[in-house]
Formats: C-alpha cells, structure tokens, sequence
C-alpha cells in the first residue's frame, strides 16, 4: 500500500472497426516524466503485451468494474479458506478493460503508433507500461528469475473497494498491491490533483516490490504464515518489523526503479503526485535523501511493544520502513554501489544456503517465536548477501547509527566486520 488511509466501471468503447494489432512489441504513446520532470506523451515500445485493447501481457492483467469489500464481520470470511478467500472478498470479478487508440504513422519513422484516445485509455496504457518498467528493474537489477513473476498479477483497476470497518465508501486516491488476491488495485483519485498514481512510475514500482516481496520472503503465501500468526499475538515485534521491511523496501526499490527512467534517480518520488496536494507532507516524511533521520526511544519501544494494529494504525511501519530506505540509500550512494546493494536486497528474501537464510527462511525458523526475529535479525540477510566489504561496512554503519541497531548485536550475529563503529549523526537511545 502507498499511504496508510482508510466506480466507476471503464467501459470504454473501441473505435468502430479497427482493432490494432496487438502482439508484442507494440509502439505506444504513454505518459511518463521527461528529463525536465513533467509528464509528456512519450513514444515506446511494450514488450511484453499479448492484448493491447484488453491490456494484457506478461507483466499484469487490467480489470475494470470490479468490487472488493473487506468486511470482517461478513459471516461468509469465518468459513473461507486460503484458497476461497479471494471469491469471499471479490463481490464483481470485473471485466477486461477496453483501451481505445488512434493509430499515427511516426513522421521520423514512417511506423504506426497507437494514441490512446481517452483519458482513461491514457491512463490504462500507462499503467501496464509502468508495470512492464518495473518488472524490468527486478529482472535486471535485482536478477529476479521470470518463474517469479508467475502467477500473473491482475491489476484493478478503478474498482470499488470497501473497507467496511473504516468506511462504507468506496476508498480512493491509493495504489494497493493486495497479497490475498495477488492482485495489484489503483484506485479512483478524489483529492490528488497532479499526476495520477498509475501515471507515477515510482509508485507503481513500490507496489510491484510489495509484489516480489509476497513472491519471495513469504513464499507467494496469499495470507502469509509468518505475519498472520504473529499477528495475533499481542506484542507482535516479528510482524511489526516484516511490515516495516516491506514498505521501506518498497520505497527503496522505487528510488531504484526511478534510476533507470528519463528524469533520473529521485529520492522525492511522491512529489509529482503528492506535493501541493492534501497529502504534501508524505513526500518530505518519506524523502530517502535525507540523511538525519535516526530511531527514536519511542519508535522502538513501540516496534517491541504494539500489536500489529496499533503498529499499522499509527502508520509505524512506514516510519521504520522509511528509516530502512534512507540507511540503504546512503550506503549505497556514499559508496557508488546502488545496483549491487540493490541487487544484495532482493537477493535476501529467500534463499535456501544454510549459511546465508533469506528472510523467509528466517521467518520459518522462528515462526513459534517471534521474539527471535528481532530488527538486527531481520536485516542480517541484507548484510549476508553483500559481498563486497566496502559497502557492508557502509550498511553496518548506517544501521548501527541510523537503525540505532546495537554493533555487538551485528558482531555476535557475524554480519558485520569490526570496522563498521557506526556514525555520529544519530544520538544513542539506550542511554
Ligand atoms: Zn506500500
């Protein structure tokens, strides 16, 4: 999810006659940020769609109209299963979206290209080129297999969706990659006025690492057993702690993502859609550039002391994920080492090598015991798969002094080397 927060169906006619051809690669015109930072009608190519009109490949599947209503009052969830869960909460399964296109010979070119003929075909046609992008960064950069990326994530898109205890509206202005339905949902806007989520390539980015995050470190469980089974139990750090890993994950992967776009690396990414708006402050609280951000007493008493729902309801996981993100980013920066840090994170989720457990493997270990998977556990698979020692001293430090994780801890744990001290910049809390 992007933001802690708690119609329309897209029936949209193809123009009479004409279905383009749709087999990949296919030329379009999409929105996406320039190399001045404004979202312009930008030609390329999708490589991985098998329907155009339905926008369906490889990477996603759009539905339009569907409704989804989380309600845990709703009688029919007691008896749902992990495999029936799905049809409980998806009251409409939706439709194949329709995009319609206007087909251009390009003037340098002399080859077709399609231009999306509506808003909604504008914003459909991005989304799956956003998907396409950020499943191309995990391929590349975090040398994710393409089995992983199997099944194929179907995206919502503008559906209904209900969270029945906290409204009985239908929620807006949210991009959501949601684990039960291994579905990704983007919402209809309400108050954000600038560049629609979807239109953000950033945002969809940190919702497509929520999706490789499922697929790895939980195994591709729907209802993970690690967080669903600390989750009930009050205080819940283990669960606490996956929650802020994932999001803060999320927002490095997007950073990284953003690296490999026309406008370049942007630690502010939520900017083009979240500055001016209601939701302003969330672009400067989650700012990886910022390097003064460090554990509080507070924040860490709550990580071992809240349940799930008092965690989540403060939106803590984001303040520990956006702590995580920040650490990540300097070290990588500061030591001209960001794809292979990158690449070291995601290769931390699972793996099965006794010497070097992936942080599902962690999660298996100590799954009658949350308590063991502490902060400087849990990140001690991140430290394990960095190879090179310059960028491992420079993890070490940023989480000793930003994470405030004790340096004897990372020594007895042999993630660290002893010339990781730390840094100066965040005061000690366990003075
Ligand atoms: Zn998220």
């Amino acid at each position: 999810m992007l933001r802690t927060v708690i119609t329309a169906a897209v029936g949209l006619g193809l123009a009479a006659g004409c279905a383009p051809d749709s087999e990949a690669p296919v030329k379009v015109s999409v929105l996406a940020r320039s190399s001045n930072g404004q979202y312009v009608p930008t030609q390329v190519e999708l490589t991985t769609i098998e329907d155009v009109v339905g926008l369906k490949g490889t990477v996603g599947d759009l539905q339009g109209g569907a409704r989804i209503v989380i309600d845990i009052n709703d009688p029919a969830l007691n008896n749902a299963t992990e495999e029936t869960v799905a049809d409980v909460l998806l009251k409409k399964s939706g439709h194949d979206v329709k995009a319609s296109y206007i087909s251009q010979k390009d003037e340098k070119t002399g080859e077709d290209v399609l231009w999306p003929a509506d808003f909604h075909s504008w914003n459909m046609v991005t989304s799956y080129y956003n998907l396409e992008r950020a499943n191309e960064y995990f391929r590349v950069v975090g040398n994710v297999k393409t089995a992983d990326f199997e099944p194929v994530p179907k995206l919502y898109y503008f559906p209904e969706f209900i969270q029945a205890q906290s409204s009985k509206d239908p929620a807006r202005d949210n991009a959501i990659f949601y684990p039960v339905l291994q579905s990704f949902m983007v919402l209809p806007f309400d108050q954000i006025q600038r560049a629609p989520l979807p239109l953000n390539a950033a945002v969809m980015a940190h919702e497509y690492s929520h999706l490789v995050f499922n697929r790895l470190a939980y195994a591709t469980q729907s209802l993970p057993r690690s967080l669903s089974l600390w989750a009930q139990e009050s205080p819940s750090m283990g669960a606490n702690i996956l929650k802020g890993l994932d999001e803060g994950l999320a927002d490095y992967h997007a950073y990284g993502a953003t690296c490999r776009s026309p406008s370049g690396c942007d630690p502010r990414f939520l900017a083009s859609s979240f500055d001016g708006g209601p939701f302003s402050a969330v672009t400067d609280e989650r700012d990886l550039s910022r390097g003064d951000r460090c554990m509080s007493a507070l924040l860490y008493t709550n990580m071992l002391n809240q349940d799930l729902g008092g965690w989540s309801g403060a939106g803590n996981e984001y303040k520990l994920g956006t702590l995580l993100a920040t650490a990540l980013y300097q070290a990588g920066r500061s030591s001209g080492q960001e794809a292979v840090l990158q690449r070291a994170v995601v290769a931390s989720y699972y793996d099965t090598t006794p010497a070097t457990p992936g942080i599902f493997q962690l999660t298996e270990l100590f799954l009658g015991d949350q308590t063991r998977f502490e902060l400087a556990v849990a990140l001690s698979p991140i430290l394990t798969h960095i190879t090179d020692l310059e960028l491992k001293k420079a993890v070490c430090n940023e989480f000793i002094d930003h994470l405030q994780i004790p340096r004897g801890r990372l020594q007895e744990l042999g993630v660290c080397p002893a010339s990781a001290t730390g840094g100066a910049t965040c005061p000690n809390i366990f003075q």
